[in-house]
């Protein structure tokens, strides 16, 4: 098959001289701090976008105020209503995004389509029925009367303010898609500050966000890298941050945060999520699941697993179906809809990925299918299946975030607990049995935010998502995430 033809609106947007998005509009950058947008797929630049200086930053917090007064003040039902129209225009606006995604992040075309735009709408409506559901508690005080007098208290759960929303290049879409659902469903105002790799997709939504009925500052975009999500967090006009990314910058958001003015984070961090196969497992299964677990997009989602742990009398069969499978994946451009497999995001990303290839000839790990860079413009690498020789390879332990599946065997299920937990990080795991109550009695001792059973990296917008551990803090989707963008107020009244 050949390549999707871009849509007009497409090549007329990319041609575009972007700017911020502040207060309902574009606002010019700075002429001279310009980011070059690169496509992945042949190594050509899209599009440039500004690097914010302390000046855009200022405007597009004054903004977000200015903005915060407004939509706090809106009605539960009239948020929700604009969430569930800007849900309605990123499905009426489908392949235009998933066009603008793919160029430039290399997503395969299939998975724009799906996840960052429909994906991304079911989230967004999710959240905007949460507007309607928001309350406090009313709490009779415990105290005894000293004269006869009474008391009553009661809650309320009011937006925390200006939240800073800081974005990874893995899904662009859908993670900014979260973040802005969950603070404007609460009644807060956000600044978006999406990767410096893919800035893109997030400054058309905004636009659509104005079409749907958003009001000026209530979402803006500013463009920019580290420094500018640094300067966001340090600002005295913001209240909160939701990061999501890797965890040395995770790090680094926490502190500014915490040094800045206690401004309260959570940070979704990164992962090296553990599979485990118990001797039950059917082996076809098992291979099936393995590419649902470590290959999707590249193995670059931040719950996907990257340490597979089977039996010692099965991990041969296994690795070998698994290298059957891989070998049949149709590597190519991400905009041929035959595409199965397509680049990963960048070029930094490429070097990082080759040189874990070389860190595990170097351990003498076994390479037991690909292991190269592949020779083609763009940043393409081979799907990889790893044999360890023990737990300490650094194959096992280091996030990869690219398509390398590494394997160890074990021999008692005591110890595939122990290997499964045994990594800094915690943010997802599954376990594959047909027997039931096994995985009931394992589930409690696996150390993760999420535990998957005969499944792998699917997310739902009603089952909290987050980390323990390394991974982060704090929960994204479900109820929980309403701890997070709302303070508590406690009001107690003597009568
Ligand atoms: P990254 O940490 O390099 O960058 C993430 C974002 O932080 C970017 O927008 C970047 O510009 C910004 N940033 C960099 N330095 C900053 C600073 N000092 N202050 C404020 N902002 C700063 O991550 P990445 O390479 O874009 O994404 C890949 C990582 O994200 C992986 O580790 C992956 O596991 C993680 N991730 C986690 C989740 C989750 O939900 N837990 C989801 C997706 C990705």
């Amino acid at each position: 098959m050949s390549d999707v033809v871009l849509l007009p609106s497409v090549n007329k947007f990319l041609g575009r001289d972007h700017g911020h998005y502040i207060d309902g509009g574009f606002s010019a950058g700075s002429p001279t701090g310009k980011i070059t947008v690169v496509n992945p797929a042949d190594g050509e630049a899209i599009a440039q976008v500004s690097e914010a200086t302390l000046g855009d930053i200022d405007h597009a917090v004054a903004s977000a105020n200015a903005g915060f007064k407004v939509w706090s003040k809106t009605s539960p039902a009239a948020r929700a209503a604009v969430l569930f129209k800007l849900a309605d225009l990123l499905e009426r606006n489908r392949e235009e995004l998933a066009q603008l995604e793919t160029c430039q992040s290399g997503k395969i075309i299939q998975i724009s389509r799906a996840f960052e735009v429909d994906q991304a709408a079911h989230f967004l409506r999710y959240y905007a029925g949460w507007a309607t559901k928001i309350t406090g508690e009313t709490i009779t005080p415990s105290l005894p009367s000293f004269a006869g007098e009474r008391y009553t208290a009661f809650t309320l759960r009011e937006p925390v303010g200006v939240v800073v929303g800081i974005v990874p290049w893995n899904f662009s879409t859908m993670i900014a898609i979260w973040k802005l659902a969950s603070a404007l469903t609460t009644g807060c105002s956000i600044i978006i500050k999406p990767s410096e790799f893919t800035p893109l997709t997030i400054l058309r939504i905004a636009e659509l966000a104005t079409e749907a009925g958003l009001p000026p500052g209530a979402l803006n975009v500013v463009t920019g890298s580290g420094a500018a999500g640094k300067a966001l967090i340090e600002h005295a006009g913001t209240n909160k941050v939701s990061f999501t990314g890797s965890v040395p910058t995770g790090i680094a958001v926490g502190k500014s945060a915490m040094e800045a003015k206690l401004t309260r984070s959570t940070l979704e961090l990164g992962g090296k999520n553990s599979v485990g196969f118990l001797r039950d497992v059917d082996l076809d299964k098992a291979a099936d699941g393995i590419i649902e677990a470590g290959f999707l997009h590249s193995g670059q989602i931040c719950a996907a697993a990257e340490r597979f742990f089977a039996h010692r009398s099965q991990i041969e069969p296994i690795m070998e179906k698994l290298a059957q499978r891989l070998a049949t994946l149709k590597i190519g451009s991400p905009m041929d809809e035959s595409t199965q497999f397509g680049p990963v995001t960048n070029k930094q990303h490429q070097q990082k990925l080759a040189g874990f290839f070389e860190t595990a000839r170097a351990e003498n790990s076994t390479i037991v299918y690909g292991g190269k860079v592949i020779d083609r413009p763009g940043c393409y690498v081979e799907p990889t299946i790893i044999l360890a020789n023990s737990a300490s390879d650094t194959l096992l332990n280091e996030e990869t975030f690219g398509p390398i599946a590494t394997f160890l065997p074990y021999d008692t299920e005591e110890e595939l607990l122990h290997l499964m937990n045994d990594t800094p990080y915690g943010l997802s795991a599954s376990i594959w049995t047909n027997d039931l109550s096994k995985a009931l009695r394992l589930i409690p001792e696996i150390k993760a935010g999420t535990v998957w059973v005969n499944m792998h990296t699917l997310l739902d917008p009603a089952v909290p998502f987050g980390g323990v551990k390394a991974s982060g803090i704090g929960r994204e989707f479900g109820a929980a995430f309403l701890e997070d963008y709302t303070e508590l107020k406690s009001v107690m009244i003597r009568y």
